[in-house]
């Protein structure tokens, strides 16, 4: 049974959440349809060849937008014979075959059985999907789905028997992600959201489910947001809310934690890519203990600058976990002053912060 959370039933009348992400809320509420919707109606030419599919791929972005703004209702024409999703869809599928999803950069072919860092196959694993009472107030209830495996190696991950074993979970076609959509919407879950792990790898396998999806429910990106630029095309105009993890500002301090490079470059950049595209983003900042000064300030500096609108949930649970306690600057949850000057940065910076923290 679900426990009530009287925040949940009141998320969408508070006025920061409903000026931040309001397209979002209106898929929610069945006014307006999904993004991927919208891209299964707006047709495309086929082709081919990789370069030619990129090309007509941006230039039907171009004026993708437009076709977004004539819906004023859910109701959808016809699929055309080939739609832009269908184009995306072929784009990610060839990336497979010499992977580049993520800036890990492997280049393996995913499609005859090597495998990357992430060690992600052809098709996803699911470890488990349920609705979540847990999330932030407008994301829950929530039709979460996690993905097995990921392409980071962070020392306190929570989720670590499931992003750090690739073989949890059970493998999942198109047709089966598509009907996990569908039943979490109709158990009345207010978007579907894509994490793990981490859903990078599985954007081929994911772009194809909702081909085959037509309950009108919004999708929720809720990443590392190591994706290349490649990735992120493919991603706008599919993805309703984006939920990025912005974990550290200092290079150094992501390379010995999570194992990853340009860490802070790379999601720096993707973060203005999705807002420049009409992005409507929840961020999550977890706060880690001895890195407010160099991680915690900084990353709510630079949301503050660049993207005003987005809402920053600037999170206190941090605990130590799997191999945390090898590490002694993160070895305990950050103390009650910590995360009173992370939320004293937040509302002096005029964040969008306290709706979702
Ligand atoms: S998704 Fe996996 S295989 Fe592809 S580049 Fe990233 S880590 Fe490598």
């Amino acid at each position: 049974m679900w426990l009530i959370r009287t925040d949940i039933l009141t998320a969408f009348q508070n006025e920061e959440i409903r000026s931040s992400i309001p397209r979002y809320i209106s898929v929610v509420k069945d006014r307006l349809p999904a993004l991927f919707l919208i891209s299964s109606r707006f047709p495309a030419n086929r082709s081919s060849n990789l370069e030619e599919l990129w090309s007509l791929h941006d230039e039907l972005m171009n004026d993708f937008w437009d076709f977004v703004d004539s819906f004023d209702s859910i109701e959808l024409p016809p699929k055309p014979p080939y739609s832009l999703l269908d184009l995306k869809a072929e784009i990610a599928k060839k990336i497979l075959t010499s992977c580049e999803l993520c800036e890990r950069r492997c280049l393996v072919d995913r499609t005859s059985g090597e495998l990357g860092v992430c060690r992600v196959g052809e098709n996803p694993r699911v470890a488990t999907y349920f609705i979540h009472m847990g999330e932030e107030a407008p994301i829950s209830p929530s039709g979460t789905i996690f993905f097995s495996s990921c392409n980071f190696r962070c020392v306190y991950c929570q989720n670590w028997d499931i992003s750090q074993n690739p073989k949890s979970g059970k493998l999942a076609n198109p047709i089966e992600l598509s009907n996990m959509f569908i039943s979490l919407r109709r158990e009345g879950a207010r978007n579907i959201n894509l994490v793990g792990g981490e859903p990078t790898p599985n954007i081929p396998a994911i772009l194809d489910a909702l081909r085959l999806t037509e309950v009108n429910v919004p999708i929720i990106w809720n990443s590392n947001m190591y994706l290349t630029p490649e990735s992120m095309k493919l991603l706008i105009g599919v993805v309703d809310l984006w939920l990025p993890d912005f974990k550290y500002w200092d290079e150094e301090h992501a390379l010995k934690l999570s194992g990853v490079p340009n860490y802070t470059t790379v999601v720096r950049r993707n973060l203005k890519m999705a807002y420049k595209a009409r992005g409507e983003i929840v961020i999550r900042h977890l706060v880690l203990p001895n890195h407010i000064e160099c991680c915690t300030k900084p990353i709510l500096r630079w949301i503050s600058e660049n993207l005003p609108n987005a809402l920053v949930n600037v999170m206190a649970q941090y605990r130590p976990e799997y191999k945390a306690l090898r590490y002694p600057e993160i070895s305990r949850r950050p103390t009650a002053a910590e995360m009173k000057e992370a939320y004293e940065e937040a509302e002096k910076l005029g964040l969008r912060w306290r709706s979702v923290s």
